[in-house]
């Protein structure tokens, strides 16, 4: 017998692929509207939820990290299951997904790193900024990277907030890391650092650069880093000279304000220093024996393009610096889901306002919905996912008035498992997540930290496995 699709007998069955903030805030969206009865599954790759909250976003900001309460309270609603390490692409496809829900909606993120194509970007000691960040939130696909800290001289090239990120991890002291969620054995490698200069290296001038003025402050609280920059670097050209006296940007204002400050830091004045470098582009890597020994850079100059837009160009100005280890933070990029319409030029999923679209014809892929960073790509904070994944949601619940289906005779629940029971993959329900979280959660308060994560997948499935034994055991 028919049914509306959305009703009580036949709710809306909605897989989200992917359970960082835009997964949850695409979940939170179709909970709180009131026309359709839905039920949400949710995947994700790694056996833990919350994506870049969990394994990008710093360690040292847990207040920002906090917001995965929100998400909890989401996934404990009767409606939402959770199927921890399961990937689209490997242990399921496309098609059987589209096959057993309504609609799936795609929230995977942007997981790989913009290429830098230089000369020696793959010597040893250059590292993107996903290795880094990955291996100091204990992301498992990172857990076995080791970073030469014996290095003095590192360069970070980019200066948006994950480079600070970057930078203001390497500077701090292990008094100061010691009250972060950074693994143990990240821990102790960084504590055996020898670093004394970080530069970090803009393309354009202080008025273009990306991070924000709270991540600056920040800079200058450190114990034993002093955050420096030549005040010939400050000296504004004449376009963008033009582009200040028009428009008084709180965010550039504040920015230019703090590199005026920092412009009078004594180098000497602390061990360690952060050096802020303007109109620069990486040219070359140089190693010995495979291994990073220095950096060629060529020094830009600002020109405005037809269109006004300010651009930078190389100058036959070039400078050598010696450094020993290259972080690379220019930007994420969205890697394709197999048989998902991808769009080249744009660099993500292709779509128009979060319904997937095919690429030749722009006409709507039925089923198929995206959003968060997949979707728009890697730009935005976390708040910025939820209006993003309200007008995806929004389009997908428009698809699906007034459909109607058979009532099915199965529970969701019952069908997924099967699924993945047929491809023995060992996945992982919030509930068993919950306690590998309470058990990090409490090795974090025996070690006086918010909390130790473990760091494998094979870990994980044992300490899981493991717990439920016991508590099988112990049941009466
Ligand atoms: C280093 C860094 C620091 C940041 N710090 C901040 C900050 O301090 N404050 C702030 O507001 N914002 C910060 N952001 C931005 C914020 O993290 C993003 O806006 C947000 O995470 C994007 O959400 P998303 O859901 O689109 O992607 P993600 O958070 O990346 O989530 C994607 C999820 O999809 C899963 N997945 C991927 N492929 C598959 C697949 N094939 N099958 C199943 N699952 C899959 C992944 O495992 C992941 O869990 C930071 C970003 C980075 C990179």
């Amino acid at each position: 017998m028919q049914h509306k699709i959305g009703s009580q007998q036949r709710p809306l069955h909605i897989a989200i692929i992917g359970s960082g903030p835009s997964g949850f805030y695409a979940a939170e969206g179709l909970f709180r509207q009131q026309e359709f009865h839905v039920e949400v599954d949710m995947f994700d790759r790694l056996p833990t939820p919350y994506g870049l909250v969990r394994a990008g976003v710093a360690p040292d900001h847990q207040l920002i990290k906090s917001v995965t309460k929100i998400y909890e309270r989401i996934a404990l609603r009767p409606e939402f299951r959770f199927w921890g390490n399961v990937e689209l692409g490997k242990h399921v496809t496309k098609a059987e997904m589209l096959e057993r829900f309504d609609a799936v909606i795609y929230a995977v993120g942007a997981q790989v790193d913009r290429g830098l194509g230089i000369p020696g970007v793959n010597f040893l000691g250059s590292y993107s900024a996903t290795e880094f960040i990955g291996w100091y939130n204990g992301h498992p696909d990172y857990e076995n990277m080791k970073f030469d800290f014996s290095a003095k001289k590192v360069a970070v090239i980019g200066m948006g907030n994950v480079a600070i990120d970057i930078a203001r991890i390497l500077s701090k002291t292990p008094e100061e890391l010691s009250v972060t969620d950074i693994p143990d054995h990240v821990l102790d490698q960084l504590h055996r650092s020898q670093i004394e200069d970080i530069y970090l290296f803009a393309r354009r001038g202080p008025m273009q650069v990306a991070f924000t003025p709270p991540e600056a402050k920040e800079l200058t609280e450190l114990e034993i880093t002093v955050p420096v920059v030549d005040p010939a670097e400050l000296k504004l050209e004449y376009f963008s000279e033009k582009i200040l006296e028009k428009s008084q940007e709180r965010r550039v204002m504040q920015l230019l304000e703090f590199l005026d400050t920092i412009s009078k830091n004594d180098p000497a004045s602390k061990p360690r220093r952060i050096h802020f470098c303007f109109r620069r582009s990486p040219q070359e890597i140089y190693g010995n024996k495979g291994v990073v020994c220095g950096l060629k850079i060529a020094q830009n100059e600002l020109f405005e393009d037809e269109s006004g837009a300010l651009k930078s160009r190389e100058t036959d100005v070039l400078e050598e610096l010696d450094v020993q280890l290259v972080f690379r933070c220019i930007g994420y990029k969205v890697d394709p889901l197999p048989d998902v319409p991808f769009d080249a030029a744009r660099g993500t999923i292709a779509n128009i306002g979060g319904r997937v679209v095919d690429v030749d014809s722009q006409k709507p892929c039925p089923q198929e919905y995206v959003t968060g960073w997949a979707k728009r790509g890697p730009t935005g904070v976390i708040g910025t996912n939820k209006p993003d994944a309200q007008e995806t949601v929004g389009f997908l619940l428009k698809d699906n008035r007034n459909r109607e289906a058979e009532a099915k005779h199965q529970s969701q629940e019952e069908i997924v498992t099967e699924l993945l029971q047929a491809r023995q993959v060992p996945f992982v329900p919030f509930e068993e997540w919950k306690i590998l979280d309470q058990l990090e959660l409490a090795e974090g308060e025996r070690k006086q930290k918010p909390r130790e994560k473990v760091t494998t997948v094979e870990e994980m499935l044992r300490i899981i496995q493991e717990k439920k034994a016991e508590e099988s055991y112990s049941e009466p």
